[in-house]
């Protein structure tokens, strides 16, 4: 599984979005009462005032383990995209187009008869060269080959920009080896964690027997499989570690690496896949890296085939028989994330041949879907945020005149990427064939594979996209300085072509600030104009951010998601200093193009519709067990608190809805904070 990630602070954690049921229908001035609870005061829950009747009116879908705004966005593209596959299936195309190749990928996913029939063969191959290991060196060849097939069940390999030398990628290697989502899934010993431990064991357990062990065994080597895991978690780099940039940025060259992790032959590493000459690259996390070699050699053999095993088949599992997928369902769906049903089989095809296919689907898309004013609209609303920004960073009164002059300078420095790219991939080295879905996953996962190897030590190539047009999501690449609005997030509820202005800017307005301020989060910060770590900052006006984001971190933390679990301040702050600074930039944005207009809309005045069109983004049902997994897993605070947390800090919003001492939405004066 790739847990590493250092492209895009995007403005949700990707998920699965899908849904039966249709969105509701926009009205055209883009709010509608009907999804405000009125009978909640403001200033006791803005979320409820904001969003209670909306929250009434979706209830969970049972294939979903949390549904909002965003969801319903998801499910619009989702049928669009359905839409242009019906379409392909019905024409004819000739070998080697695009279309064709969708229509393959979709047919042999869809093919359940010949999957069923085949039943785990397509694994055979893989089984055969376990059982054929008769040494350690044999099993690091192996594990060199199996990348190109998206298996990376101790570390991987990726190739990204050089985080202090943004101009040229090079080679990352991350740690790898959990089937959980973190080291905590393996480390806390609370109740739920327990218990999710507790039914991972019988989820490997079942994956074996699956493979052919009797239940004995395959428990025992279910033990043992999961005390190695246990194992790599202590070694494993935490996620707030993670989010450091200077922590997973250790460059090295292949003598260092023999250092670092001797056990490990790496120059056979590199040259089997593919990247002779590897030239300098990062570890992100050397302690994983030291750790997990030595562990590779003192383990028996015999312990590592089984291990190998299971991951293989439960990499694998979603392309396999409705037995097997339907296990992994059990465990990574209902266990957690709570979700009693798993999505129908044509959403997670298509979401498969969007994985594999993504800019090609993404070309069909835009075509069919994206009105070019939307982006002369959009681009319009970026410079007016750009300019709102430039003159809150004037006016802070934290900062010295020297950073300013830097912040604004890498403020003009940000790339503005809107719809879709200028180039598409080009997907003609990829075969599809309708007979065989494993198959098309195989060489989808070595495509990218070669694609990515290909680019080690190469210039970045500034057109390349981090997500496809048909993502609802955002994101800003610190890297690249750039900011990133794929096409599908320009629609209702975020994007409207002929709502006021109040609307627009406290829903896409906002998504635009959020994606702006990642530029200056406690991460991104980090970052000069030109994409590297280069500290631009006087020491006092680092000093002065940094106790501001403290406050805001004690904040959030201060938030109860269930029962006794509190939200993780520390993990969510880049992301919530993005929502924070959002609002005020988006704010400040609005009330330059409202230019004193004060018009009421509904009896709601422009700032009041600004802040529910905010709420409203982040409406949103969630299951108990989604709430716990996402504290874990996610950078991202969840919905209600994206609400609650920020407004909390903003005087606008006081006086928007007569917030009063004494109200929960109300700090007091000194609690509050602003940076940006
Ligand atoms: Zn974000």
């Amino acid at each position: 599984m790739n847990y590493f990630k250092t492209l895009g602070l995007s403005l949700i954690a990707m998920a699965a979005v899908s849904c039966s049921k249709g969105p509701q229908k926009a009205a055209s001035k883009g709010l509608a009462p009907a999804d405000m609870d009125t009978t909640v005061a403001a200033g006791v829950d803005f979320d409820e005032y904001a969003n209670g009747g909306w929250k009434k009116r979706n209830p969970l879908p049972d294939e979903k383990s949390r549904y909002g705004a965003f969801d319903v966005l998801g499910d619009e593209s989702e049928k669009q995209i359905k839409e242009l596959f019906t379409g392909i299936a019905e024409g004819t195309f000739a070998d080697g187009t695009i279309e064709k190749k969708i229509a393959d990928y979709y047919a042999s996913g869809m093919d359940t008869a010949s999957i069923e029939a085949a039943g785990l063969s397509p694994l055979q191959p893989f089984i055969e060269q376990i059982d054929a290991l008769q040494s350690k060196e044999d099993m690091q060849q192996l594990l060199a080959e199996w990348q190109s097939w998206g298996l990376n069940p101790l570390f991987g390999i990726y190739a990204d920009a050089d985080q202090k030398n943004s101009a040229m990628k090079v080679a990352y290697l991350y740690q790898s080896g959990l089937g959980m989502p973190n080291r905590d899934y393996y480390l806390n010993e609370d109740e739920h964690t327990l218990d999710i431990q507790q039914k991972y064991r019988l989820y490997i357990a079942g994956l074996l027997e699956q493979l052919g062990e009797d239940s004995a065994s395959a428990t025992q080597d279910a033990e043992t499989i999961y005390a190695m895991e246990k194992e790599m978690a202590g070694f494993s780099m935490s996620m707030l570690d993670q989010r450091d940039p200077y922590k997973v940025y250790n460059k090295m060259d292949l003598e260092q690496l023999n250092k670092l992790a001797p056990q490990y032959k790496w120059t056979a590493y590199f040259k089997t896949i593919g990247a002779n000459d590897p030239g300098d690259f990062i570890v992100a996390q050397p302690e994983f890296i030291k750790n997990m070699a030595a562990m590779l050699n003192e383990k028996p053999l015999a312990d590592w085939k089984q291990y190998l095993k299971y991951h293989t088949v439960s990499d694998f599992a979603g392309v396999l028989p409705k037995t097997v997928s339907d296990m992994s369902f059990e465990f990574y769906g209902k266990t957690l994330s709570g979700t009693p049903a798993q999505r129908p089989r044509w959403k997670r095809v298509q979401g498969s041949t969007n994985n594999a296919l993504g800019e090609a689907v993404g070309e069909l898309y835009v075509k069919e879907y994206f009105p070019p004013q939307a982006k002369e609209r959009m681009l319009k609303l970026v410079e007016n945020l750009r300019k709102a920004l430039g003159s809150r960073i004037e006016n802070l009164s934290w900062m010295s005149d020297t950073t300013k002059e830097k912040a604004i300078e890498k403020l003009n420095g940000i790339t503005v990427k809107i719809g879709y790219p200028d180039k598409w991939k080009d997907y003609s080295a990829l075969e599809i064939t309708p007979d065989s879905y494993f198959q098309n996953v195989l060489n989808s996962s070595k495509f990218y594979f070669e694609d990515m190897i290909g680019k080690i030590n190469k210039p970045v190539d500034k057109a390349e996209w981090g997500m496809t047009p048909q993502t609802v999501n955002a994101y800003y690449n610190p890297s690249a300085n750039e900011i990133v609005f794929p096409a599908a997030i320009l629609q209702p509820p975020f994007f409207y072509m002929d709502a006021d202005d109040a609307v627009n800017y406290g829903a896409i307005g906002v998504v635009i600030g959020h994606e702006m301020s990642h530029g200056f989060d406690d991460q991104g910060r980090q970052y000069d104009k030109v994409g590297n770590l280069n500290d631009w900052w006087q020491t006092e006006d680092a000093e002065r951010f940094t106790g501001k984001a403290n406050r805001l971190a004690d904040e959030y933390s201060q938030f109860t998601v269930l029962d006794t679990v509190k939200a993780d301040g520390k993990l969510t702050l880049g992301e919530n200093i993005a929502d924070l600074g959002g609002l005020n930039i988006s704010y400040t944005a609005m009330h330059m193009a409202l230019n004193g207009n004060e018009q009421e809309i509904d009896g709601f005045t422009p700032n009041q519709r600004f802040f529910l069109s905010y709420g409203h983004i982040w409406a949103q049902n969630i299951r108990d067990e989604e709430k716990l997994r996402l504290t874990k897993v996610d950078v991202h605070s969840l919905g209600r608190y994206r609400v609650l947390g920020p407004l909390r800090n903003m005087p606008e919003f006081y006086s928007a809805f007569n917030i009063k001492e004494g109200d929960y939405m109300y700090l007091p004066e000194n609690e509050r904070v602003v940076i940006w």
